[in-house]
């Protein structure tokens, strides 16, 4: 039986011992009051450290780290267009294994132990999360305008299922209105009801977004209109609704839809300002995603939360908004619950996925643990990063890390 017990850790404001057996906390108690008898057992002196959450990002496109920083600064529509969609054509499914697994080990150095991903050949993104051993909700993509392949979509979820069932899991991605058809998005949403898989689309990232749907949706908003179609529902993730209004959030509230916000992307192609609070106002659940690296420009978390705080205290002009506690829950917490993981706490019972972080480091010298964490941090501070009780990361290493940035950089870095 595989055991890690962390010693006198800071759990909130108390120092505790943690035994990890398997991949569940099992028992979580006093300091110095936990033992192992296992010879194999892992014992962690957790004296310097803080437990905390890690983290789950609602909504990424892993591979594109193979495209970040080569067409910046530019519109949705033309970055898609112009620069995103000519380079994807020409992928292989290689390149996504390689340019996934360089994604999952800069998600692990920040902290993220989850991803739901959307993307092209998805079994090579899965085979990188299973190999470095993250869980992953990989979307199975629908987009009738860029490939037409809903059959053998269909027929693979039907065909995988059972080798999708832990730590790895699927999703239906119907990319969105502006690439699908409302038959398409119908027959996703039986199959997600059928099998149970999230229902994960990107919605009303783009002010009139309805204008460019496959089918005319006679004036009705994105949110409206998918509602129309009986489509969303608690396991509805919709990433970005940057453009929503207040019937949009009553809909969302009404449906148990989750929200994939994703403040950087957003910021960065100023698709909009998204509404933090009125959503808060509504009690729809908010989850944080980092979008792909091509329009964020990294994976990273941590950032996320800062500017998520930080935006919806400015767009609010309310500075009580998205405490930091509420903060880390809907980076942790929030994303876990949305796709259905027993997870996102650190309590009793729950999936064993934790953050140990360095407590010498300058900025946790005062005030409160998670304050600094949210607002005065980076990634750096995190030593060791845990998964299904697993290390992934201990004292910053991660192994096989040199062989995969020597892969991604022998296949697309254009330098020595
Ligand atoms: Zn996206």
């Amino acid at each position: 039986m595989s055991q890690i017990l962390i010693q006198s850790v800071l759990l909130d404001d108390e120092r505790v011992d943690i035994l990890i057996q398997e991949n569940i906390f099992q028992k979580i108690a006093k300091e110095k009051t936990l033992s192992v008898s296992d010879p194999n057992s892992v014992i962690i002196d957790g004296s310097h450290f803080a437990i905390v959450p890690a983290f789950y990002n609602t909504h990424t496109h892993a591979a594109m780290t193979f495209c970040r920083g080569l067409s910046d600064d530019v519109p949705l529509k033309i970055w898609l267009e112009k620069y995103i969609w000519p380079r994807e054509a020409s992928l292989t499914p290689e390149d996504v294994y390689i340019a996934s697994r360089y994604a999952i080990l800069e998600m692990i150095r920040s902290g993220t132990v989850f991803f739901a991903d959307m993307y092209w050949f998805r079994t090579e993104t899965a085979l990188a999360a299973r190999e470095l051993g993250i869980r992953a909700s990989i979307g199975v993509t629908f987009a009738d305008l860029l490939k037409k392949d809903f059959e053998e979509n269909c027929q693979f979820v039907e065909e995988n299922l059972a080798d999708y069932s832990g730590r790895v899991q699927l999703a239906i991605a119907p990319h969105a209105i502006y690439t699908n058809s409302a038959e398409t998005l119908k027959r996703c949403a039986e199959i997600s009801e059928r099998f149970l898989l999230p229902y994960h689309i990107h919605v009303a990232e783009t002010e009139h977004e309805e204008r460019g749907s496959v089918t005319p949706t006679q004036g009705l908003s994105p949110v409206e209109f998918l509602d129309s179609l009986g489509v969303l529902s608690e396991r509805t993730v919709a990433a970005h609704l940057v453009h929503v209004s207040e019937k949009d959030l009553q809909i969302l509230a009404k449906r148990k839809a989750t929200c994939a916000h994703n403040p950087c992307s957003n910021m960065k192609l100023s698709s909009g300002t998204f509404q933090m609070k009125r959503f808060l106002e509504h009690g729809i659940r908010v989850a944080l995603g980092t979008d792909g690296a091509a329009s964020n420009n990294n994976l990273d978390m941590r950032e996320e939360m800062k500017f998520a705080s930080l935006l919806a205290k400015m767009t609010s002009g309310d500075p009580t908004v998205l405490s930091a506690t509420d903060t880390l829950k809907m980076a942790t917490r929030n994303g876990a619950e949305a796709f259905g993981l027993n997870a996102g706490v650190i309590a009793e019972g729950k999936l064993a996925d934790a953050l140990l972080l360095n407590l010498g480091e300058p900025c946790f010298a005062t005030g409160d643990v998670v304050s600094n964490w949210v607002y005065a941090a980076n990634s750096s501070v995190i030593d060791t990063v845990i998964c299904d009780g697993k290390l992934l990361m201990r004292h910053r290493e991660i192994s096989d890390s040199e062989e995969i940035e020597r892969d991604f950089r022998n296949r697309f870095s254009s330098r020595s």
